[in-house]
């Protein structure tokens, strides 16, 4: 039987080594007593794509590399029959062992996502997180072995008392790494995290916004840029995968309260491990009107460095956006916070910081 080809497949894997004080994604603390069974749920799950193949396929967490050798393993054979060809991504947390990393080569793993964070030893006790600069410097020497060369880091900023020079500090390390991609992603406090109910203070937007306008800067200096709002490339390495997400396209999701959209329905798996292990994988869905999924393609789309196309716009929803939006549009254009160049509409780049700010104006 011909199988249908999706866009992507998203792969959640909720067990972590460590507890980070600021997450509030769907974890817990690995336990052999789960992870085998919730391999199982996950296979089970999965049937329900065998129609499909997925171009790119991102197993995330959690942390995927918590998973015993074997375990890792079993995860890639129950993947295989949703793959044709497909770009894999993997995120990794920093203490991987080297087995593991010969599996992302047998299994054809293209692309690896190290929880970094930051190098900085306040930072690293107040998250509650290990990232030692040598042992990064390590890893990606063993990944370079098994010829995987698209490496993404992630960074955090916007602590309290955080200095613009620790920020360089930990900007230069990044960069100094054999690395094509930076997330940043600026601290939140979550209800029901640890630093929350410490009532960890944020800084002033001011500050924050300052911060952000740094790394901005000091990433485009060596070469990594902003092609969405959080997100760097370097020699063009953009995430295929998180592009699905930001250009509206369909992708399907397994795990623990993982996400798809497919046939303009999005459908959301339960957070109770329970309840996902006895079979019961779907918390809720929305079916996407007409006007959610403009809604969406908008929203999502100025988040991209580029923005969003009004040939496509047309396309889709057949209305012209700039007689739709004139009269919200019209201000936008004038204060040059929104671009209109040929075909795309995008932010201005010098006030993506802002970028809520004017979708507010433009869509409520
Ligand atoms: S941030 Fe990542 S590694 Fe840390 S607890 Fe959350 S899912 Fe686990």
């Amino acid at each position: 039987m011909m199988k249908i080809s999706k866009e992507g497949l998203y792969v959640h894997i909720p067990f972590c080594n460590k507890i980070c004080s600021y997450c509030n994604f769907s974890k817990l603390l690995y336990s052999n007593k789960f992870s085998s069974k919730y391999l199982i749920a996950l296979k089970n799950e999965l049937k329900k794509y065998n129609n499909y193949t997925f171009k790119s396929i991102y197993i995330g967490g959690g942390t995927p590399s918590s998973l015993s050798y074997e375990e890792e393993e079993f995860l890639f054979n129950v993947l295989l029959p949703y793959q044709d060809n497909s770009f894999i991504t993997i995120e990794i947390n920093p203490d991987i062992e080297e087995e593991k990393i010969k599996l992302f080569k047998k299994y054809n793993v293209k692309r690896v996502s190290i929880g970094v964070q930051s190098f900085n030893k306040n930072i690293l006790s107040l998250i509650n997180r290990d990232s030692d600069f040598d042992k990064i410097k390590h890893l990606i020497l063993l990944l370079n072995k098994y010829d995987i060369y698209d490496i993404n880091l992630d960074l955090m900023y916007g602590f309290k008392n955080q200095t613009l020079n620790e920020l360089e500090e930990d900007l230069n390390k990044f960069t100094s790494l054999k690395i094509k991609h930076i997330s940043t992603y600026c601290l939140q406090l979550e209800e029901s995290t640890l630093l929350n109910n410490m009532h960890y203070e944020l800084p002033d937007d001011e500050i924050i916004r300052k911060q952000y306008d740094f790394i901005v800067n000091f990433l485009k200096k060596k070469g990594f840029f902003r092609y969405e709002v959080s997100n760097f490339a370097k020699d063009n390495y953009q995430s295929k995968h998180n592009l699905i997400y930001w250009n509206n396209h369909e992708y399907g999701g397994v795990g623990l309260n993982a996400s798809s959209y497919i046939n303009n329905i999005r459908r959301t798996n339960t957070k109770n491990l329970s309840s996902y292990l006895e079979g019961n994988y779907q918390d809720y869905e929305e079916i996407l009107s007409l006007d959610d999924q403009e809604f969406y393609f908008i929203m999502l789309g100025l988040r991209k460095e580029k923005g969003i196309s009004l040939s496509e716009y047309k396309k889709l929803f057949k209305k012209d956006f700039l007689i739709c939006y004139k009269d919200k549009l019209d201000d936008l254009l004038k204060n040059k916070d929104l671009i209109l160049d040929n075909d795309n509409l995008y932010v201005n780049e010098d006030k993506m910081f802002i970028l809520d700010y004017f979708l507010r104006k433009l869509l409520f």
